[in-house]
């Protein structure tokens, strides 16, 4: 393997809070090791397109706090193609980079893999999502945040919904993994979530009625993660309002908001420690690894079971869901 002098870094797919935490912590951590640092702007794209400047420390200065990504993210569907790859490995050579740090999700993950089995350079990723939904991590950056930033959207909604005597369900991200909806509702006090992960076995609606849901409350709330396979929370007030027309239903959709913020304490660690751990792992000569959080430990996952197995959700929290709601 040749010597790596040049680190590449970039974010990519959809954005979370922590992103520039861990951009800085893969900077500084990289000086400090005596590699030389190049930020990559708009994920693959700029890969692409040549976005693609020199890193100091002072780049990465007054950035830990920020939401968002300084590198900006994007998707890109030439780096699909064998033939964007190859474009993109170009570039990466005519600037002298020789290893590649990814912060992204399933998707970047995915694109990082292909290329470091492609062209045989370094990838390292760090799983950066507000849905958990990574393999092999108890953590991902940015789902801390965006769990704090529901439990204050939803004790907002409660205020009213105890005012009207209302029924709420409220509509959170996670296409795919029920974290944020599960652990949402046991932060909020909510009286059930609905998430993909059990969707299809049971109808978690009907059972909730079933069971005497809102025999004695003044206020019910009911997260919903936001997956074709759960209905969304629209679908299930339409179905809520044909089935039991006695409820006053209303809808909340958190949208967006849950991406954004100030990442907390617990996101800027771990965004801290994954990203110093990126350039320990390089050194280790790592390869194709994502780094991951055990029982508090800096672990390897090799890229191939960080996206091919599903994350399994804790049914114990659903149980304990339950027996908090009565
Ligand atoms: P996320 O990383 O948040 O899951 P996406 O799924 O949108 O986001 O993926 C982000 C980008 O990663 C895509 O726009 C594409 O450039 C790259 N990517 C995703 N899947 C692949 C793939 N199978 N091959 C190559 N690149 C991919």
């Amino acid at each position: 393997m040749a010597e790596i002098k040049c680190i590449g870094i970039l974010t990519s797919g959809g954005d979370a809070p922590g992103m520039n935490a861990a951009i800085r912590a893969v900077t500084r951590a990289a000086i400090y090791n005596g590699f030389s640092v190049k930020g990559i702007y708009r994920g693959y794209k700029g890969l692409l397109t040549n976005e693609i400047v020199d890193f100091k420390t002072q780049n990465v200065s007054n950035i830990i706090q920020a939401g968002g990504t300084i590198l900006k993210t994007a998707r890109c569907k030439e780096f699909q193609t064998p033939e964007g790859r190859q474009q993109a490995y170009a570039n990466l050579k005519s600037h002298g980079i020789d290893a590649l740090v990814v912060i992204g999700g399933d998707g970047s993950l995915t694109g990082a893999r292909i290329f470091a089995n492609e062209f045989n350079i370094p990838c390292i990723g760090l799983p950066g999502t507000i849905d958990n939904d990574l393999f092999g991590t108890d953590r991902t950056i940015g789902y801390d945040t965006a769990l704090n930033t529901i439990m204050e959207c939803v004790d907002k909604i409660r205020d009213t919904a105890t005012s009207h005597e209302r029924l709420f369900f409220i509509e959170v991200m996670g296409r795919d993994a029920g974290f944020l909806a599960l652990n949402g509702a046991i932060a909020t006090g909510s009286e059930a979530a609905i998430i993909p992960e059990i969707s299809t076995e049971v109808d978690q609606l009907g059972q909730l009625i079933q069971n005497g849901f809102r025999k004695s409350k003044n206020s019910s709330i009911v997260l919903v993660a936001e997956s074709p396979v759960t209905g969304g929370a629209m679908g299930l007030a339409e179905r809520m309002r044909r089935e039991f027309p006695e409820y006053d239903v209303r809808v909340s959709i958190l949208g967006h908001l849950q991406r954004g913020g100030s990442p907390t304490a617990a996101d800027r660690i771990l965004a801290s420690r994954m990203g110093a751990a990126a350039i320990d792992a390089l050194m280790e000569d790592q390869r194709n690894v994502m780094i991951g959080i055990k029982n508090d430990q800096i672990v390897y996952v090799p890229f191939s079971k960080a996206i091919k197995n599903d994350k399994p959700i804790d049914r114990t929290l659903l149980e304990t869901l339950r027996i908090l709601s009565i």
